[in-house]
């Protein structure tokens, strides 16, 4: 192999920097994708009150900003397929987040990380500068003729250095402007990570278990339960919907009717077997409002969708409507 240095020094030099700059930039650009990711999601779990905290806590702000939409859809996807809502809710947020008010602090991120590699690359330059000086040697054999042809090291670390703003440049520019799509389901698991639990729901009213544990021991509990109207239960041979809510409803009386119609005292709820066994339901005549006020907004869509009526043993108590959105979300 030979190079026509001695003649082409200028030449060879500029021929080696571009060829170091080729492999460095795609490096970098790398490097600086992978830190992104987790100071978004970093950022967003320190200025997100819905990421702050555990997935309950998420859950508050999901009813919260479901019942700010109204959009019955919306609830629709929440109540019966929560676990991909969860995950389109987090990626929405993650959207919007690089969108508009991220942004700047991506600007940020982004800046940051390339000063830090920049140093990175600059020390390099000047340290390989000073070995290549002191032991006129190199790693590999065609670099260290390369080198002692070469003699000025001093020119080709100036010509390093040169290249590194306008390369820096580059890498900003492509790291500014790459699609931020690519990134939201790398943010999406790494925000989820810290929003884990289990996702069974009563089999009776849909309220998602509130154990942080994806697949913990005992029973699957939540400390709110929500009028049985909401998934759709229905009284008895009719179509009166089921404003109980379960609390109550294992302190009465009543039987649940399974589908071959059995019957079963609902304070032994637990006899019915299946996911009836695995829940721990407690009397309690407390009842949050937010379930009252989303079955009266969305009466006649919960009508349309279950093919059931409010009506006879399903009548909306008057008290009911009573209660506001604004103090229920
Ligand atoms: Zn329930
Ligand atoms: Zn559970």
């Amino acid at each position: 192999m030979s190079f026509k240095i001695s003649c082409q020094g200028a030449t060879s030099i500029k021929t080696f920097v571009d060829f170091l700059w080729n492999k460095l930039t795609p490096a970098v650009s790398n490097t600086i994708r992978k830190k992104m990711a987790p100071q978004i999601a970093g950022d967003m779990r320190a200025t997100y009150p819905a990421f702050s905290g555990n997935r309950s806590n998420l859950e508050k702000h999901i009813l919260s900003s479901l019942a700010q939409e109204e959009n019955f859809n919306n609830y629709w996807q929440y109540l019966h397929n929560p676990q991909s809502f969860f995950k389109n809710y987090i990626e929405n947020q993650i959207k919007s987040y690089c969108s508009d008010k991220g942004s700047e602090k991506m600007k940020t991120f982004l800046k940051m990380s390339l000063d830090a590699i920049k140093n990175d690359i600059l020390s390099a330059i000047h340290e390989a500068t000073e070995i290549a000086k002191d032991k006129r040697s190199t790693a590999s054999g065609w670099l260290d003729l390369f080198c002692d042809k070469l003699r000025n090291m001093e020119f080709l670390k100036e010509a390093m250095c040169k290249a590194l703003d306008p390369e820096m440049n580059r890498v900003e520019q492509n790291c500014l402007y790459m699609p931020v799509d690519e990134m939201v389901p790398e943010i999406q698991k790494m925000l989820s990570e810290h929003l884990s639990g289990c996702w069974k729901q009563c089999p009776c009213c849909r309220a998602i278990c509130t154990n942080t544990i994806p697949t913990h021991d005992g029973d699957h509990s939540v400390p709110f339960h929500r009028p049985q109207a909401v998934s759709g239960i229905s009284w008895y041979k009719t179509n009166n919907f089921v404003l109980d809510y379960c609390t109550s409803l294992v302190a009465s009386d009543c039987f649940l009717v399974l589908d071959n119609d059995r019957h079963i005292p609902y304070k032994n709820y637990r006899q019915a077997g299946g996911d009836y066994a695995k829940w721990s339901i407690t009397p309690d005549t407390s009842a949050q409002p937010y379930w009252k006020w989303f079955v009266c907004h969305f009466r006649s869509k919960l009508e349309e969708k279950y093919q059931k009526r409010f009506i006879g043993k399903g009548k909306i108590p008057d008290e009911w409507e009573k209660n506001h959105k604004t103090e229920c979300a």
